[in-house]
């Protein structure tokens, strides 16, 4: 059984204005599965939906966003939780952090600008294992830096006082601490130069293989996909349109967008210009008809305006949504 199992999930974000509500269907009917010890990625262009479909399956939910429909089970196996029937937030917050815990995209949203970096991993301790003596904190944070390549002498920083680079090794650790089952892990890269991207991604392997936990990536960086993913699933306006192990994604994509999208990647040594979908994102509170990409896509036709594919597999591991890739 996978250790993580999303079913027909729908979110949207429900909001009021004037009068009028407005549904931004931002997860509208998404399917996945998540083997143990595996780095799924999902990409996608900003605003498809990547980001929100993290937040709802961690149970992240607070309002304007809810979940409408759909499950989200999780198989720790000495234990199985459809995260979205525990209505209590206590209740959720005691499952992240030790079961599943989050990298989120910027680390000051983890720690607070006004206090030690140490109280941080103070306040995540407490709350999971309750009150621990100094020496046996100190022992276990102290052991899990070393892993990391950090000095224990951080601790007294406040994050003002530290690099970008270094408060984002400083969330990857925290979240690493309780060694999680599954890690999210949300744009963690995102404005962090190249160099520095590239050690925060080694120090994600790295973790990942010591603790050998499952790992979920979100970025619309499909380098860092190539480098680090076992398998990829590519979103479009809320849904996802294709899914297959990584190579496969790169060296056989089948959706017309996923095409786009690698078409629209710089080769080494290729100065041509590079072609990418034409037109913009759809807006996701008046979703086109029929399939999602239809507007942008060459190949569209007046069936495809009318008709949702549905993502089906078209090989062994490999699903499409597309009518010219055998939809229906
Ligand atoms: Fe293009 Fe039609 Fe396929 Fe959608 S279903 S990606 S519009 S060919």
């Amino acid at each position: 059984m996978p250790i993580l199992e999303v079913k027909e999930l729908k979110a949207y974000y429900i909001t009021e204005k004037y009068g009028r509500l407005y549904r931004v269907k931002a997860v509208d009917g998404v399917s996945f599965q998540v083997n143990k010890d595996e780095i799924y990625g999902i990409a996608g262009e900003s605003g498809c939906g990547k980001s929100t479909l993290l937040k709802a399956v961690s149970g992240l939910l607070k309002p304007p966003l809810q979940v409408l429909e759909g499950e989200v089970i999780y198989n720790f196996g000495d234990d199985v939780l459809n995260i979205l029937s525990l209505k209590d937030d206590k209740q959720r917050r005691q499952v992240r952090g030790a079961r599943i815990s989050h990298i989120p995209q910027g680390s000051m949203s983890v720690l607070n600008p006004v206090r030690r970096i140490k109280k941080a991993f103070q306040d995540l301790i407490r709350a999971h294992l309750g009150s621990m003596e100094r020496s046996r904190f100190e022992e276990m944070v102290k052991k899990h830096l070393d892993a990391l390549g950090l000095d224990w002498s951080i601790m007294q920083a406040f994050p003002h006082q530290l690099s970008g680079g270094m408060r984002q090794r400083l969330t990857i650790a925290l979240a690493t601490i309780l060694k999680p089952d599954i890690i999210f892990a949300d744009e963690p890269t995102t404005a962090l130069d190249v160099v520095v991207q590239r050690g925060v991604v080694q120090l994600i392997k790295k973790i990942k293989k010591e603790q050998q936990n499952t790992l979920i990536m979100v970025t619309h960086d499909l380098a860092i996909h190539a480098n680090l993913c076992d398998r990829l699933a590519i979103m479009y306006a809320g849904k996802i349109v294709e899914e297959a192990d990584v190579d496969v994604i790169f060296n056989q994509p089948q959706h017309p967008y996923t095409l786009m999208l690698l078409k629209s990647l710089p080769k080494l040594g290729d100065k041509s210009i590079r072609v990418s979908a034409p037109g913009a994102p759809p807006s996701l509170i008046h979703t086109p008809s029929g399939c999602r990409f239809h507007p942008r896509c060459p190949e569209a036709t007046a069936h495809c305006r009318r008709e949702n594919p549905e993502l089906l597999e078209l090989e062994k591991g490999h699903r499409v949504a597309c009518f010219l890739k055998g939809g229906c």
